[in-house]
């Protein structure tokens, strides 16, 4: 997360939410964490390790509470049936890439759309492709295979 403890426990309490202990120990896992993206399970274990008593439920709850406030960012995957939380905060859109997994932060994303009938609170974005690295490897392997076939 990009920003501390006390940053995160006003927005709990801006949104008018309780900071139980359990909250705070989650919170305070997410500031411990290294990896910038996590999958549930992968937070929910970390969290567990620290700190057995929190019931997995619990975890999968706050964690979705604190997506929905603007403390973490949530990644949602359809194709790969998974869900990523950003410990570093909220971004525009997210860039997956379908080969290596990998995910990206893109914080200059430009979307308009005119929605007059409703009215939108928040959007997720998410684009899947290929990254440059894996591209780069895929250009490799064709320039590998035309010289073979030469
Ligand atoms: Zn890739």
């Amino acid at each position: 997360m990009p920003i501390n403890l006390d940053e995160a426990l006003k927005i709990l309490e801006k949104h008018g939410i309780r900071i139980t202990i359990q909250r705070r120990l989650i919170l305070e896992a997410l500031l411990d964490i290294k990896k910038e993206f996590c999958s549930v399970n992968e937070l929910a274990e970390k969290i567990r390790s620290k700190y057995p008593h929190i019931a997995i439920s619990s975890i999968y709850k706050n964690l979705e509470l604190f997506a929905q406030i603007g403390i973490i960012g949530c990644i949602c995957i359809p194709d790969l049936d998974k869900i990523y939380y950003d410990t570093q905060g909220v971004a525009k859109a997210y860039f997956i890439c379908r080969k290596c997994k990998n995910i990206f932060r893109m914080v200059d994303v430009d979307v308009k759309y005119n929605e007059k009938e409703h009215k939108i609170e928040k959007f997720y974005l998410n684009f899947v492709g290929v990254c440059k690295e894996c591209l780069k490897g895929e250009k490799q392997n064709e320039k590998c295979k035309s010289e073979r076939n030469l």
